[in-house]
């Protein structure tokens, strides 16, 4: 099948894109890597008067360090990523989840910004990103503002993005002293969206884990905090967490539902598989030191 009949621009610069947006708003669909937005123009899931490509802006395509943050430009490709010394230094949960992301062809044109602005409940940094509590800079002509990761997903495939609007930065937090990441998904093939994942980072001592983010993806519509979850692995030993309470706690947290992938017992069972795998993976790394 082809897609509908559609105009392509391709801006020269940030400002002549979000005029575009300006003016075409919701009859345009920004062009990132292209591996959701073609699929669906091409199965005919969607279609749009207008596709402003952005893989041309400089602005957008860098990573940079400052003090505190890392910031990576909204066309960073996963696999820029992925190999970036600053990732790998000040964002390890992001090297962690991304060879978990499709196949390689994906991972050479998908983009983070792409992968927020999808909002797909499979997605693996949406949910990592509100792991380490990023913030998403979005910019119209005229004028920016800053969202937390936590407040960007409104809902499956839903975001807080205007159609007005473009994602143009993310701003993740460095690591600080003694914190620790944890990512692990079970999905159905090695190249497909996860059936249920978690990203967790926090303060990791021989004893205990504190200030920790917990997020699961593949169980509700937009990545979930689990707060009831965090609250039982806070209060005891690392080594000493009842089963029976995190157990009811994921129940409280989480609320998957049956699909053609799997039913919601199963993607729930894999919850507490996982969060298991997230507190060994915790009590390893601290032996390591
Ligand atoms: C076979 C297959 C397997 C996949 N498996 C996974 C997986 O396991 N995990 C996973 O996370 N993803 C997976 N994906 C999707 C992939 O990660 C996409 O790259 C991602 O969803 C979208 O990123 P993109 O840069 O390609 O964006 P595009 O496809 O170009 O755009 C996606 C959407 O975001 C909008 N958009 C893009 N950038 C911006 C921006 N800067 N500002 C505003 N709006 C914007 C577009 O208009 C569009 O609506 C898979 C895709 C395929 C085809």
């Amino acid at each position: 099948m082809k897609p509908a009949p559609f105009d392509y621009v391709k801006p020269a610069s940030l400002e002549e894109a979000l005029e575009l947006r300006r003016r075409h708003g919701a009859e345009s669909a920004i062009l990132a890597g292209g591996q959701s937005l073609v699929p669906d123009f091409n199965q005919r899931l969607r279609s749009t008067e207008t596709v402003i490509d952005i893989n041309g802006l400089s602005a957008l395509s860098s990573i940079e360090e400052s003090q505190d943050m890392i910031s990576l430009g909204a066309i960073s490709r996963y696999r820029e990523i992925e190999t970036s010394a600053l990732v790998a230094e000040h964002a390890p949960l992001l090297k962690m989840a991304i060879p978990e992301i499709g196949s390689p062809a994906i991972r050479n044109r998908g983009t983070i910004g792409g992968s927020v602005s999808m909002a797909d409940p499979g997605a693996e940094l949406p949910a990592c990103l509100c792991a380490l509590g990023a913030n998403f800079e979005l910019a119209r002509a005229g004028s920016k503002r800053m969202i937390a990761a936590q407040n960007f997903f409104t809902g499956r495939y839903e975001t807080a993005l205007d159609n007005d609007e473009i994602l143009t930065r993310i701003d993740v937090p460095k690591n600080r002293v003694g914190f620790r990441s944890a990512f692990h998904e079970i999905a159905r093939r090695k190249t497909g969206y996860a059936m249920c994942g978690v990203a967790a980072h926090g303060k990791v001592t021989h004893q205990s884990v504190q200030n920790l983010k917990m997020v699961f993806f593949g169980t509700d519509d937009t990545p979930m905090l689990a707060v009831n979850t965090i609250s039982v692995i806070e209060g005891c030993a690392i080594n000493d967490v009842p089963p029976a309470e995190l157990d009811a706690a994921l129940s409280e947290d989480l609320h998957p539902s049956d699909d053609t992938h799997g039913s919601a017992k199963l993607r729930m069972h894999y919850a507490k598989v996982l969060t298991r795998r997230v507190l060994a993976q915790f009590v390893s790394a601290h032996g390591e030191e």
